[in-house]
């Protein structure tokens, strides 16, 4: 029991260690800035972050989401991101326990992370990251395959095929991004699972996106990055879609 929770503190710690790392790759991949030499600065000061600014959600709480010299606001996001790989980490490990099917979990939830931060300040989404991911997903899921083993290659097709059909249909709702991310995504879950990925993605930007034009935070025609909802979709999917499917089926049929 003790060893446990001593994993799952450690893992926590670790989701929260890599959301920091992810929100750096995210914000200089597609700038095609190293994210590996050179050390994070205030945009506007250009102070250079210490150790005590780059403590994972505590020192955006410290600092009140301000630079400490010159109280420029920091982006949420970068809290946003650290605590949510945090607890999704600390999930898998809950769910899965010490088990391959934990180790594709963390890698799917570090792609997916990098994706939200790169989506949500570019608009994009780099062939780069996801050729990046797409080997090590069809290894780890030769290596620990879903039932019947052809199961992820039916879904990265469907996931590729489903979004090419709505970008064509919606002339330009979409982007290729989306798709090929689709696509990946189908790879771990499988058919019926990215299908599932698919509808709560489109129900989470209905009910979302609706909700913020409601409230007039967003205007009509500005563009809405539909990668955030993709990942949401995912990770329902990913962790949930067996007790939805079971529900589904007990309270319907
Ligand atoms: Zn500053």
């Amino acid at each position: 029991m003790i060893i446990q929770i001593v994993y799952l503190i450690y893992i926590l710690g670790l989701g929260l260690t890599f959301g920091s790392f992810f929100n750096v790759v995210g914000l200089r991949l597609p700038l095609k800035q190293s994210f590996v030499h050179s050390r994070s600065q205030c945009p506007t000061c250009e102070y250079t972050l210490t150790w005590r600014d780059l403590i994972p959600v505590f020192s955006y709480l410290f600092l009140r989401g301000k630079c400490r010299r010159c109280g420029t606001k920091i982006s949420p996001i970068y809290p946003i991101v650290e605590l949510t790989t945090g607890v999704l980490f600390a999930v898998s490990y809950l769910i899965f326990g010490l088990h391959i099917e934990l180790l594709i979990s963390l890698i799917f939830i570090s792609m997916l992370m990098i994706v939200f931060v790169t989506d949500i300040t570019y608009m994009l989404i780099p062939d780069k990251l996801l050729l990046f991911f797409l080997p090590i997903f069809v290894i780890l899921r030769i290596i620990h395959p879903l039932n019947p083993w052809w199961d992820s290659y039916i879904g990265g097709l469907a996931g590729l095929f489903t979004l090419a059909l709505i970008i064509i249909l919606s002339r330009g709702g979409m982007g290729a991004g989306d798709m090929k991310l689709m696509g990946v995504i189908g790879i771990v879950l499988g058919l019926q699972d990215t299908y599932l990925a698919f509808f709560f993605a489109t129900l989470y930007g209905t009910v979302i996106s609706g909700g913020l034009l409601l409230l007039k935070k967003i205007d009509r025609k500005q563009p809405i990055p539909f990668g955030p909802y993709i990942i949401l979709g995912a990770l329902t999917a990913y962790f949930f879609a067996d007790s939805i499917v079971k529900w589904y089926v007990d309270t319907l049929w």
